[in-house]
């Protein structure tokens, strides 16, 4: 038995085999060929070549037509690479002796070990495109058996290095029944997923692929952040104990789902769901969710290898917004970039992802790929309870800008005759600095905020939400967060708009009560942590938050602010999270998921 330790990620016990899972690995068939087979495997090369090639040719026209030639024209590159006759001139060579598939790959690799000498980085990258090259001829030939999150062989612990949001996007919850990770953030997009999809996972577990193997047996210990490998009997049962538990406790609390989350003084807090995939709608309305606060359509366009056109979006949206009307769905446009990169919008490497083109700004950069989801988005206005909220703005010229955009949509709507809601609601997300301190501008332009605590403390405090060597200082009690969330707050009320926070924050009782007690309007968060938000709202009453929210703005080391908010909930509600089986304290441990 061997225990390792990490940072908890998504709370809940998993008990199941491991699965080391490496997105790079590719295995490559190395099979000695009779020289009669020669002419056959170098038509069959051939082919699988001709065959990428027509693929490439059809996804560069569509990539045209959507983003434009200058996007397209990587695909010109890949084209050229794969119609030079100088591919087959050496290869050929090691068909002689070797089955296409490996003759192939050996070229490959001979190739991009010279374009890796290159001193210049963009020649350098230039090799890696190579491998996603090669990677597609190799699986035309029939050779790519690799197993991706979609395609796990039995139900499993995967444990990887990282994982990134598209890899999570074609996972399938019943087969990935616990996650853990060598590096990452307990905020980063494919954690937070993890826990939309209520998969316990651990990040930060130093060795966790060194000392896992395939098939071992394991336990994820999501609320202590622990990775116990090949437990023993009696450990075993302990966690299947445990596990049971948490299980039956869960139950409890759905059970409330429909009890208003209300104080004990009678102050009503709107509670709502955050959502990723559409399957998510169906727990977030288990749960109790007044309607979802934050849908992160980027996941549509991480999950398909195609750009979705306007009626794949429309259906989309439509669909989610029937199941819950009356209550709201807002739905957030693209905030792809940072960590969630689209292979299919071939996305420019950059030095800095989370302060490069991302978000808003890649969408106002891409204005047809901007239009066809406004269009989509106001489409299904007409059907539910929808409202539109622009990620990431920094400034009011990058509001007006967007906000001009869509009143064009608005007006090709009203033009073509379609059906759309004209007065949908439109917010913007307040998640970086430059954005609160002018929210009383802000305010005056739009019909809501929604405060995303994930981005807005990355960028307040300069911590990368997905880097673990900083992950302890990702701190929400800092008071220079707090004081913009009041700030925020303050300028949305003097216009009379509501503030919502959906970051990771929101679904944890402590410092969503204090959310309140600051005047947050409503919070979003990942369903399965509505019932325990409830419970604690539910058992306290405003005045007192209140007090607390103005006594953490005085206060200036987060510790005291820490143990002034602990006070706030009773121990009792302590249990989910621990488990009540050790003395040990349990608010570092539970802040540190944030
Ligand atoms: C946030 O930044 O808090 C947020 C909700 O957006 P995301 O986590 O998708 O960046
Ligand atoms: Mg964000």
């Amino acid at each position: 038995m061997k225990y390792l330790k990490g940072i908890q990620a998504s709370p809940g016990i998993a008990i199941a085999p491991v699965y080391l899972y490496d997105p790079e690995e590719f295995p490559v068939d190395q099979r000695r060929i009779d020289p009669s087979d020669i002419p056959v495997e170098k038509a069959r090369l051939e082919e699988a070549i001709r065959a990428v090639s027509e693929d490439f040719a059809a996804t560069r026209a569509h990539v045209e037509d959507i983003l434009g030639k200058e996007h397209a024209q990587i695909f010109d590159a890949h084209l050229l690479i794969l119609q030079d006759p100088m591919l087959l001139e050496l290869t050929y060579p090691h068909i002689e002796k070797y089955n296409a598939e490996y003759a192939f790959w050996t070229t490959f690799q001979n190739l991009r070990r010279q374009f890796e000498a290159f001193q210049d980085d963009y020649l350098r990258e230039r090799g890696a495109d190579l491998l996603g090259i090669a990677k597609r001829v190799l699986a035309k030939l029939g050779n790519w058996e690799k197993v991706g999150l979609d395609r796990l062989p039995d139900k499993a612990i995967v444990v990887a290095r990282d994982l990134m949001p598209d890899d999570m996007a074609h996972l399938q919850p019943d087969r990935v029944l616990g996650l853990v990770t060598e590096v990452g953030g307990s905020t980063s997009h494919a954690i937070i997923l993890a826990r939309g999809l209520e998969i316990p996972a651990v990040v930060s577990v130093a060795n966790a692929l060194s000392d896992a193997r395939t098939g071992d047996i394991a336990i994820v210990d999501g609320r202590r952040g622990d990775f116990i490998l090949n437990p023993d009997d009696k450990t075993l049962a302990q966690y299947r104990g445990l596990a049971e538990r948490l299980r039956k406790r869960k139950a409890g609390l759905v059970d409330s789902r429909d009890l208003p989350a209300q104080t004990e003084d009678g102050v009503q807090v709107a509670l709502q769901a955050n959502v990723e995939l559409p399957s998510e709608v169906h727990s977030a309305m288990d749960y109790g969710a007044e309607g979802v606060g934050l849908y992160r359509t980027e996941y549509l366009y991480l999950a398909s290898d195609i750009l979705p056109d306007e009626a794949s979006q429309v259906t989309a949206y439509s669909q989610m917004a029937r199941r819950i009307a009356p209550r709201p769905l807002v739905i957030r446009t693209l905030d792809l970039g940072g960590d969630k990169m689209s292979h299919v919008l071939n996305t420019q490497t950059e030095m800095n992802p989370f302060l490069g083109l991302r978000s808003i700004r890649l969408t106002l950069r891409h204005r047809d790929l901007f239009k066809v989801q406004l269009r989509a988005i106001l489409k299904a206005s007409a059907v539910g309870n929808v409202k539109l909220m622009l990620p990431l703005i920094s400034g009011i010229d990058e509001l007006r800008e967007a906000l001009a955009v869509l009143d064009d949509v608005r007006e090709e709507l009203t033009r073509e005759g379609v059906p759309f809601d004209p007065q949908c609601p439109v917010g913007v997300m307040i998640e970086v600095p430059s954005a609160a301190l002018i929210a009383d501008q802000l305010a005056q332009e739009v019909d809501f905020f929604s405060i995303g605590t994930n981005d807005l403390i990355q960028y307040t405090l300069a911590v990368d939400r997905g880097n673990d060597l900083v992950s302890y200082l990702f701190e929400p009690f800092h008071p220079a967060v707090l004081r913009l969330i009041k700030c925020v707050v303050d300028a949305a009320h003097a216009e009379n708009i509501p503030v919502t926070v959906c970051g990771e924050i929101a679904g944890d009782p402590h410092s969503g009560l204090l959310l309140v007690g600051m005047g947050v309007d409503k919070l979003s968060m990942t369903p399965s942590a509505l019932p325990e938000v409830k419970r604690a709202i539910r058992n306290t009453s405003f005045k007192q938050l209140q007090a607390l929210g103005e006594d953490v703005l005085n206060m200036q080391e987060i510790a005291d602010i820490r143990v002034r908010v602990n006070a706030t909930l009773s121990d009792d509600d302590d249990e989910m999270f621990i488990g009540g089986e050790s003395g040990e304290t349990t608010l570092q441990m539970r802040l540190s998921l944030f």
